[in-house]
């Protein structure tokens, strides 16, 4: 099924592995929920030292709750959740879209629509899962009205939060879904066709650039350069990994 979903022939299976998911809420988590809710209310674009390093001190609980209750851009204003990401929070593959379409707003989670199956079946065709050496992350944080591009401002002051999950996770390799995701994470405005097939770094991070899921649902021969994309990350990965067999 997925490979007819990718478009493609070859057989591939795949392999199940523990899932590792992090815990719950914690009460520290609650508390900085309630810090969150109560700075920032009356700005619209904030960004400073002071905030960033705060930021980049949060440990997991903190920082969703802290996302949760962000009022920083305007974004936070039409937004019915916050979608923080999920996955394996010790992955050594991060995939990052840009940031949530309607049905994710509504659910809370990345990648839950069209483009969402069909990233599963991305991941499932070179051994992943979300959940199991895999973490699936945006751009953005909260739904862009229309499912317009984040304006440069808003992904501006998201990215101290991605960046924190990445610190976090301390993934081996960073597939960058799309021009948007690529463009922001590399600070380039480059297309992806001419971002593929390298590898980029994101502060030091390997990062590989593909094309994003929803694009492939509506440009379908351009699925085959995904699949070349998704071989290319599997062999880097064996490489960063030292030669181990397999795909994760
Ligand atoms: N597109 C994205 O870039 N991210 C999502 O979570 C959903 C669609």
């Amino acid at each position: 099924m997925m490979l007819e979903e990718m478009g493609l022939a070859p057989i591939w299976r795949l392999r199940e592995r523990a899932p590792s998911e992090g815990g719950g809420e914690a009460p520290e988590a609650r508390a900085a929920l309630a810090e969150a809710r109560i700075t920032n209310h009356e700005s619209q674009i904030t960004d400073s030292s002071d905030r960033r390093a705060t930021i980049m001190r949060m440990e997991w609980p903190a920082l969703k709750a802290r996302v949760a209750g962000c009022t920083d851009c305007p974004l936070h204003a039409k937004r019915n959740k916050t979608v923080f990401g999920v996955g394996d929070e010790a992955a050594d593959w991060l995939f990052v879209g840009e940031g949530p379409g309607a049905d994710e707003d509504a659910q809370g989670e990345p990648f839950v629509g069209q483009a969402g199956k069909l990233l599963d079946n991305m991941l499932a065709a070179i051994g992943l899962k979300r959940g199991a050496n895999a973490y699936i992350a945006n751009l953005i944080k909260c739904r862009p009205p229309g499912n317009r591009n984040p304006e440069p401002h808003e992904a501006l002051q998201c990215e101290p939060y991605l960046h924190r999950q990445i610190e976090l996770i301390r993934p081996k390799l960073i597939i960058a879904l799309g021009k948007v995701a690529a463009a922001n994470l590399l600070a380039s405005d480059a297309s992806v066709a001419s971002m593929r097939g390298k590898i980029h770094r994101y502060r030091g991070i390997p990062l590989i650039v593909t094309y994003h899921p929803a694009y492939l649902l509506r440009n379908l021969t351009d699925k085959a350069k995904a699949w070349a994309d998704l071989l290319f990350a599997v062999r880097t990965m064996k490489d960063l990994q030292g030669g181990k067999s397999g795909p994760n």
